[in-house]
């Protein structure tokens, strides 16, 4: 995606640690417009595709699953990194955090992730896959079946993107990161 790729060269800017931040219209500020250009190419890539409910992780995935799922009317569920006191029907499993370098427990509740839902997982980065992990081991306890994932941006020098190809997950990433070496970004 031209306009993305663009906007990760003009805006985007490299950490220690291979962490690309995008927190200018991504991660904290976030532009509405190139984020509705982000959920209209997922919807166009995975049109041959059969789903029923967009699911994504909180926070930075709500903003494009939840254009995905007003563009093609579905539901949208986001996983929490906290664990409410009231949910029903709680399944849970851990995830490490690339960027804090910790684990925490994530949470869905079954009453909106079930064996009836086919998926669309979407997020803003994949890394090393550990929350894409999370939320197949979520959908396995649920009985739903992910039927693709869509990130905005994949770091293919990690290796997320080896380990859903290892699971049989399709997946879409609508700009690659090559290298972040030297702080430079290099996309493919
Ligand atoms: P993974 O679980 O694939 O290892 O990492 C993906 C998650 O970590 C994403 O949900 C994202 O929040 C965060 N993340 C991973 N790498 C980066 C990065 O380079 N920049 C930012 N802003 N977040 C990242």
């Amino acid at each position: 995606m031209d306009i993305l790729k663009e906007r990760i060269m003009q805006d985007g800017k490299c950490y220690p640690g291979g962490i690309l931040k995008v927190d200018s219209f991504i991660n904290h500020q976030m532009d509405p417009n190139l984020m509705m250009d982000c959920a209209k190419e997922f919807v166009r890539l995975f049109s041959d595709l059969h789903f029923n409910k967009i699911v994504t992780i909180e926070a930075s995935g709500i903003a494009p699953a939840i254009l995905v799922g007003y563009i093609l009317q579905l539901p949208v569920v986001f996983i929490k990194k906290k664990q409410p006191k009231t949910m029903d029907n709680m399944l849970s499993t851990v995830v490490h955090s690339f960027t804090k370098d910790r684990d925490y427990t994530v949470c869905i509740s079954n009453s909106f992730l079930t064996e009836d839902d086919h998926v669309i997982f979407i997020d803003d980065f994949l890394a090393n896959g550990n929350a894409a992990n999370g939320v197949i081991e979520l959908c396995a306890l649920a009985g739903a079946k992910i039927e693709a994932m869509g990130f905005i941006i994949e770091k293919a020098f990690q290796h997320g993107g080896d380990f859903l190809r290892s699971k049989g997950i399709k997946y879409e990433a609508l700009a690659t990161v090559e290298s972040l070496d030297n702080c430079q970004i290099l996309l493919k």
